[in-house]
């Protein structure tokens, strides 16, 4: 990427930290009276990345499942993967709802101006059955204008399973346009990305102008509780997956897999590690192209475990940090709205905080104080993003080779005796 070859100050994480510094510093300095004025430049933000939402995720869902293709061993192929996606990214989830419910770091974290906060009506479905009812849209163009996410994904995948099975002709054809209208939302997700400094630096600025310093500190403990159960995740859980379910032995897949763990850090992007991923899984690892060529690209859209833990636990801190009671029930939800927003995120830096609004909104927070924290956690989110890109990554070669195990192919890693 040309991030590499250009001098540090034009990298983009080095400018969201400047901007963020510079943002604690004009609020600290300019304090209330300067929100008003640059405040304005991190709602533009938020609202751009709410503009790309629905097209980014129609087209990164469509067309991640639709790639999946025909053939005789599809079904069977199919269901391992989905099955195995979905393991893996439901185990992530509990280790954040777990970390976070035990860590609290949202508790008492003054991040909204704690005198002024209200605490936002809940507006959530009742029983499974309503959930069930609300995933499923009446009218499909009507779920995209008002951005209900859950219905917009369900028809997605629907609509992406559908196009895998139409004749080749058909196929062909609207895979061609989906995989077009997905790299297109990828140049245009980068270039709003690209927009993240300004963002940052008016964000930060009406975070700390409006209610002071302290807010770090809490972003501080949000921070140390996600890179924790993301390193469980990692070091724990993906590690067992390889044991139990692949007689794969950890350390060398580790190894094997080096280049890819290390390209996901730098790049904060599954889609542009995809090449070396593929590599890393087929040469050092062992895979046949059948079976990579099938996990790889559509787990590095769909399959995300540590944004999927991501989410979860950025919902739960949000919740804490305003205050909100979160029944058991509402977790679950959390729960089920953090996998599928997991699926929904393209795999490009910071697409998990986009699609964070998605779990927010089945939680019924939103507004302007759900908006600051967000905006906070953006503040803070590069390193985060970097190292779940890489658990992300990671999680797909563990689905790969345990797949390439289940289906007789002997050469994979080496197997723990
Ligand atoms: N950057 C992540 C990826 O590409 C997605 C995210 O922001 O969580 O895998």
């Amino acid at each position: 990427m040309s991030d590499q070859t250009q001098p540090w100050y034009w990298r983009l994480h080095w400018q969201i930290l400047i901007a963020m510094a510079l943002g604690i510093a004009a609020g600290l300095i300019g304090g209330p009276e300067l929100v008003p004025k640059v405040g304005w430049l991190g709602t533009l933000f938020i609202k751009l990345l709410r503009m790309i939402i629905v097209p980014l995720v129609v087209f990164s869902i469509v067309s991640g499942v639709a790639s999946v293709g025909g053939g005789r061993d599809l079904g069977r192929l199919f269901g391992k993967t989905v099955g195995y996606y979905l393991l893996s990214s439901a185990l992530a989830v509990i280790v954040g709802l777990v970390a976070v419910n035990l860590v609290k770091p949202g508790v008492g974290a003054n991040i909204t101006g704690a005198e002024t906060a209200t605490v936002p009506e809940l507006d959530t479905p009742s029983s499974p059955i309503e959930l069930l009812l609300d995933i499923v849209p009446a009218n499909v163009v009507e779920a995209a204008a008002e951005a209900d996410m859950l219905a917009v994904i369900f028809f997605s995948i629907l609509f992406g399973i559908s196009i895998a099975s139409v004749g080749e002709g058909h196929r062909n054809r609207l895979l061609g346009f989906f995989d077009a209208g997905f790299q297109v939302m990828m140049k245009l997700t980068g270039g709003v990305i690209r927009f993240a400094p300004i963002g940052v630096f008016g964000l930060i600025t009406r975070l700390v102008g409006s209610s002071g310093f302290d807010s770090f500190r809490a972003l501080g403990l949000y921070a140390l509780t996600l890179v924790f159960s993301l390193s469980v995740h990692l070091f724990v859980t993906l590690p067992l997956l390889l044991i139990l379910l692949g007689r794969i032995r950890p350390s060398i897949h580790f190894r094997n897999m080096i280049e890819a763990l290390v390209m996901a850090f730098s790049t904060s992007s599954s889609g542009a590690t995809l090449p070396v991923t593929l590599e890393n899984v087929e040469k050092n690892v062992g895979v046949s192209n059948r079976i990579s060529s099938f996990v790889l690209p559509m787990g590095a859209t769909v399959n995300m475990d540590g944004t999927a833990l991501y989410e979860c636990a950025g919902a739960l801190f949000i919740a804490q940090a305003l205050g909100v009671d979160l029944s058991l029930w509402q977790q679950l939800i959390v729960v089920v709205t953090a996998l599928l927003a997991s699926v929904g995120a393209a795999a490009v830096p910071s697409a998990g905080l986009v699609v964070i609004f998605i779990v927010l909104e089945a939680i019924g927070l939103r507004g302007p104080q759900v908006e600051l924290i967000v905006g906070a956690m953006l503040a803070i989110d590069r390193p985060l993003d970097m190292y779940r890109t890489a658990v992300n990554i990671f999680s797909d070669s563990c689905g790969a080779a345990i797949i390439a195990r289940s289906e007789g192919e002997t050469e994979v890693d080496r197997v723990v005796a």
